[in-house]
């Protein structure tokens, strides 16, 4: 990146896995007939208190004790005003100068070693409804007219804002997998990226390498997916380095990411805290989590990822690299836990999972809970090898073939005919066979060439279609040449 370094912090939003809305009993869950799912409160209508949901700030105090964050004692709730369709309060009730949780990080690992995350705030609040720009494109620009749809208007929202610790955009991908990680060990939030329910957007500016001052920021929006994170920042880099090496000025803005055409585009000039008028929410009591609470919910985490990390390297004996793949998702580290539960060697099935199966995944932009074949599946073939009943190789044949149909691993054998030839007569005829068909190389052997014998081990694989034991086959090879000589 030539002579700059970029600075980013994120601000991510995540719905809380909560039956009820924020400050209503209306049903919080995804989707529904449009507006089926609203009350007086959650539409904004006049003389309606709203009254908190406990619940939901449970779920903030497990995740903000999760990223070891300090809960405060006394928190309150302020009112965000702006007037947009979706938000039929005209305002947001969200906290602003005393939010519920302060002071965490996050630590996490890259090849060019260990990095931090200040986390410098955790926060409640409640989400906005759902616009719909009738438009070809989905966007407000050019189309006839919008919808709204409030079902999802008082959702309980978590705010999470980071320290401007973040460095490079394979750092921020990073640090939202883990953080997506962490929020689905706690079940807190379904944490769907393209529903909406985990959205991200990222502060990021440009200095001089070296430099201690941070530059003037942009915002980038409307991000939905990990890989969408990487892109943004990625052209955002460039695009802010370009305007500063031609002597240019950044302007603090708000940029919506187009993924389509790749590039971010000015969305509206950077609003103001003044901007919002905050002032505290008159319909609210502060909030003051008893201690008890706190206590209770701390005693009641599960194993986090880095726990689970920790584990895999001394359960299994899996090195960092594995452990981390590993546990890079809940579902990637179940899968694995499931398979090795019923006996192959952990680190055979971590390599499948390393190799075949995330190459498979990735090919296919596919997430481990949607392929057809499962962990049992996978530890039978492991043992199948292990047994000695196919060879390594044919079983990545037969391990492409459950990935796509779901069958068993010995179905697949069978129906492929692929079971590995240990019989010393049947691989006698094909050697016979080899050694025939390929006087020069013999002749190469005896005169001392031993190499000689990995071309012919090769042709005795080719013929049989790989299923011959390739140890056999070299040590019958062996005795043949040396005897027959
Ligand atoms: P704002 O006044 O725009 O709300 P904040 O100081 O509240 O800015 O920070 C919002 C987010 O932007 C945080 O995640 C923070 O880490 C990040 N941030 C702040 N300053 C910068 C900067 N100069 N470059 C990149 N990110 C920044
Ligand atoms: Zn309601
Ligand atoms: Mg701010």
């Amino acid at each position: 990146m030539g002579g700059y370094e970029a600075v980013i912090g994120l601000e991510i939003h995540a719905e809380l896995r909560t039956r009820s809305k924020m400050f209503c009993s209306c049903d919080a869950s995804f989707g529904g007939e449009p507006n089926a799912k609203t009350c007086p409160v959650c539409l904004g209508l006049p003389g309606v208190l709203p009254v908190l949901n406990r619940r939901a700030v449970e779920l903030a105090i497990r995740l903000a004790l999760a990223l070891e964050c300090e809960i405060a004692p006394r928190c309150i709730f302020h009112r965000k005003n702006y007037f947009y369709p979706d938000m039929p309060k005209n305002y947001q009730i969200s906290q602003y100068d005393l939010p519920l949780a302060v002071r965490g990080h996050l630590d996490l690992e890259m090849e060019e070693g260990p990095f931090r995350v200040g986390i410098t705030r955790v926060h409640l609040e409640e989400d906005t409804g759902k616009t719909v720009h009738v438009s070809e494109s989905g966007r407000i620009h050019g189309s006839e007219y919008s919808l709204e749809d409030f079902n999802r208007a008082g959702v309980p929202l978590l705010e999470i804002v980071t320290e401007p610790d973040i460095r490079t955009p394979e750092q921020a991908r990073l640090f939202m997998q883990e953080l997506k990680n962490i929020m689905e060990h706690l079940d807190v939030s379904d944490c769907k990226m393209e529903e909406g329910s985990l959205r991200c957007d990222a502060n990021i500016s440009l200095r001089p390498r070296g430099s201690q001052d941070y530059g003037v920021k942009t915002e980038i929006k409307n991000m939905n997916s990990f890989r969408a994170l990487y892109r943004a920042l990625d052209y955002e880099i460039s695009r802010q380095r370009e305007i500063m090496e031609n002597g240019g000025e950044i302007v603090q803005e708000t940029r919506h990411w187009d993924a389509d055409a790749n590039t971010t585009t000015p969305l509206r000039t950077k609003e103001y805290a003044y901007d919002y008028r905050y002032f505290p929410e008159p319909d609210l009591v502060p909030l003051e989590p008893e201690r008890a609470l706190i206590e209770e919910v701390r005693a009641s985490l599960p194993e986090l990822p880095a726990q689970r990390r920790r584990r895999f390297r001394e359960q299994y004996g899996l090195p960092d690299h594995d452990a981390w793949l590993l546990t890079s998702s809940k579902s990637m580290g179940d899968y694995f836990e499931e398979a090795v539960a019923k006996g192959p060697d952990p680190k055979a099935v971590s390599n499948w999972m390393m190799g075949e199966l995330s190459a498979y995944l990735n090919a296919r932009g596919m997430e481990i809970g949607e392929i057809k074949a499962t962990p049992s599946q996978l530890a039978d073939m492991v043992s199948l090898v292990e047994e000695g009943v196919i060879s390594g190789k044919i079983a990545k044949t037969v391990f492409e073939e459950m990935l796509e149909t779901g069958k068993d691993a010995r179905a697949v054998i069978a129906d492929k005919d692929l079971t590995q030839i240990s019989d010393e007569e049947e691989l006698a005829a094909v050697i016979a066979e080899t050694i025939a068909e390929n006087p020069k190389s013999v002749e190469d052997f005896r005169r001392g060439k031993e190499k000689a014998v990995s071309f012919l081990v090769g042709q005795v694989m080719k013929k049989t279609r790989g299923r011959a034991n390739p140890q056999l086959v070299n040590e019958l090879l062996l005795r043949e040449l040396r005897e027959g000589g």
